[in-house]
């Protein structure tokens, strides 16, 4: 069966590219009816905090994973925090030790440095260069007595290494560029290096899948696994699969540190969570060549992990909000409507509750639902229903407020007042008229009437919001336009 996990460190804020694996894994686990495990990477004491792992499961919930064993629910494999299973890797470190496939190295920094700067100057593989590897017991006393508290490494067998990654075909690493690597710290502090392999030993994880950033430690991991196999923790090497780089701004790796990465940002703004989904799916793999807006059981049902492309992929936020209006068009309006609740309260939109006006709303949400590309944009979109006066934006203003306006908005409120008010389309006639008078056609007739009324150049379709707006507040705005 497939055993697939998700395994973040709780360091810094929930970033794309880390949702992006955890949406492969997931769709790769549902689509083969296998599990997802949850585990969080959290040995690194220094850097990570409990408010991150707690944005962490609160992030994975509202994109709406569900995972079969983790924190929270737990497992056959409990605990899933490796901060709480420090005394496995201890004890597998001595194994390893025992049986010959670890070492203390004694080496200092400043050693390692010196050594390495002397190998790349005269053009030899510069990793490490074994030194410890087979001290004599004379050499390992004399190192105790200068003090020296030694890190454990890993002992690489002198074999090149070949795979088949699943995204990227098969690879090989020869043993110069996979030098012997730290497992434990001279403090005793087990690394990444060795609780990553060894719990996907012990959970038994049969494929691993995760960012191209971690391509050089499969081989080490790998090796690694051998030797677990050797001393009976590990069953068999998982499959490793490599999914591409996501690249930002200006053709660079998009960071964790890009304000653009930030998980917070885009929920923040109101992307719905299957529209950022649908997008981040698309950083590698596609459902279809002319289809790009989905839903994620059509992504599970279609996953397939050789699908992905090794390439790059570049991350566009146009197309990522062109994505997300798209699942904002496909709600049924009474999830759009519940849906853009926060931002209809304060402090998004101070007017509200007070002025807030439940028919008013309910009228304008399914044009709302027509435009939005975020639901953040609610609050501007309709604050011209609630406030009693509407917003003065200087730029729409100035843009649309031009010579001549003055006699097309008289001109417009004259036709207007003897409109059909309970008809956009009488309402529209009558600008259109208006406009016609003056020589305009529509769209430059409606503007200054548009800014009049909302305050602003940009909003959700004119004709039903007047109409929604209803008749005396409207011709009051056109007139207190003119005033
Ligand atoms: N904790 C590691 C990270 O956050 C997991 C890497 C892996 O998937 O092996 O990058």
């Amino acid at each position: 069966p497939v055993r697939v996990r998700f395994c973040p460190s709780p360091t810094g804020n929930p970033h794309v590219g880390l949702v992006r694996t955890a949406l492969f894994n997931w769709a790769f686990a549902k689509h083969n009816q296998g599990k997802l495990v949850f585990r969080i990477e959290d040995t690194d004491a220094a850097r990570d905090s409990e408010e991150s792992y707690g944005q962490l499961l609160d992030a994975m919930r509202w994109l709406g994973f569900d995972w079969d064993e983790g924190p929270e629910i737990g497992g056959p494999h409990a605990p899933y925090r490796q901060s709480q299973r420090m005394d496995i890797y201890k004890d597998v470190a001595k194994k390893l030790q025992d049986a010959g496939h670890a070492y203390d190295c004694y080496c200092s920094t400043e050693e390692l440095d010196a050594r390495r700067d002397a190998a790349r100057a005269a053009g030899k593989p510069s990793g490490y260069d074994g030194h410890c590897r087979d001290l004599t017991a004379e050499q390992v006393e004399a190192y105790k007595a200068e003090g020296r508290a030694p890190i454990v490494r890993f002992r690489m067998p002198d074999e090149t290494i070949t795979f088949t990654d699943l995204v990227r075909g098969e690879l090989t690493f020869t043993p110069e560029n996979v030098p012997d690597y730290g497992i434990v710290r001279a403090n005793g502090a087990p690394l990444y290096t060795l609780v990553n392999p060894v719990d996907d030993a012990l959970m038994e994880i049969t494929h691993v899948l995760r960012g191209e950033d971690l391509l050089s430690s499969t081989p080490r991991q790998i090796a690694l696994y051998k030797a677990l196999i050797d001393l009976g923790i590990a069953k068999s090497v998982p499959s490793f699969g490599h999914l591409p780089y996501v690249m930002g701004e200006g053709n660079k790796k998009l960071s964790k540190r890009d304000p653009q990465s930030s998980l917070n940002l885009y929920r923040e703004r109101g992307f719905l969570p299957e529209g950022l989904l649908n997008y981040l799916s698309l950083l590698g793999w596609s459902l279809s060549a002319d289809r790009d807006v989905f839903t994620m059981d059509e992504m599970v049902a279609a996953f397939d992990i050789a699908d992905v492309n090794p390439n790059p992929a570049r991350f566009d936020l146009k197309k990522c909000e062109a994505i997300n209006a798209d699942h904002i068009r496909l709600l049924d309006v009474k999830d759009f409507t519940e849906r853009c609740a926060p931002w209809l309260k304060a402090p998004f939109a101070p007017w509200a509750p007070e002025d807030f006006d439940e028919a008013k709303w309910q009228a304008v949400a399914p044009h709302a639902q027509t435009r939005l590309k975020v639901l953040s944009e609610i609050t501007d979109n309709v604050d011209f229903l609630f406030l009693a006066e509407p917003v003065e934006d200087e730029a729409s203003w100035t843009k649309a407020m031009k010579e001549g306006s003055d006699a097309l908005l008289r001109t417009a409120r004259e036709k207007l007042e003897s409109a059909d008010w309970s008809s956009a389309e009488s309402l529209k006639e009558a600008v259109l008229a208006a406009g016609e008078t003056h020589g305009l056609k529509l769209g430059k007739a409606q503007a200054p009437v548009r800014v009049a009324v909302t305050g602003r150049t940009i909003g959700l379709p004119l004709f039903e919001s007047l109409e929604i707006l209803g008749k005396e507040k409207t011709l009051a705005r056109i007139d207190a336009a003119l005033a």
